[in-house]
């Protein structure tokens, strides 16, 4: 399976895009393609990444349409509705680890942190975080414009229009089309 993987976003970005061109191909459509799907962004980024056992793809799946509703919301201008907010507060709500105080009887005091989550819930936790901060934050997401891509990016610079350079080269020969045609 080829991802829409570009390389040159963050995680949470990357992450929303797999809804490509709105839900027009589901790049996490199932267990398999998820955990493809995380293996492949470790690989491209030498990053070791959570396995997501297939029980909780649908988990994983339901966290990436809301991100991907918040962004783009952020990117077109629009607001996102109160369920995807709810839907990442919720999911972020769950990163919290405390410090556990224990003392057996007759033994030392000891603290050891204690973080309430494991596996896919703290993955999902860190992507629900990710997208929050990015979404409040002093980046600006954009859309690409190029013909049939409608994939989100962090937008560096005020000029970036297009996702990857092949969709500016298609944008410039849809001009020329139109313009010749
Ligand atoms: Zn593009």
């Amino acid at each position: 399976m080829e991802y829409p993987l570009l390389g040159t976003e963050p995680l949470v970005v990357e992450f929303a895009n797999t809804w490509y061109d709105d839900g027009a191909v589901d790049y996490l459509a199932t267990p398999e393609l998820v955990r493809g799907w995380f293996q492949a962004y470790g690989d491209l980024h030498t990053v070791d990444v959570d396995r997501v056992p297939a029980r909780d793809a649908t988990r994983v799946r339901e966290l990436r349409d809301h991100i991907h509703r918040v962004l783009s919301a952020v990117a077109d201008g629009e607001h996102p509705g109160p369920d995807a907010i709810a839907a990442l507060n919720d999911c972020a709500a769950l990163a919290y680890s405390s410090v556990q105080l224990s003392w057996p009887t007759g033994g030392q005091p000891a603290a050891a942190t204690d973080s309430a989550t494991s596996g896919t819930t703290r993955l999902l936790a860190a992507l629900a975080s990710e997208a929050i901060e990015l979404a409040a934050g002093e980046r600006r997401i954009g859309r690409c414009e190029g013909p049939g891509c409608r994939m989100l990016f962090v937008r560096m610079h005020g000029r970036r229009r297009f996702c990857h350079a092949s969709c500016s080269q298609r944008g410039r020969q849809a001009r020329y089309y139109r313009r010749t045609h």
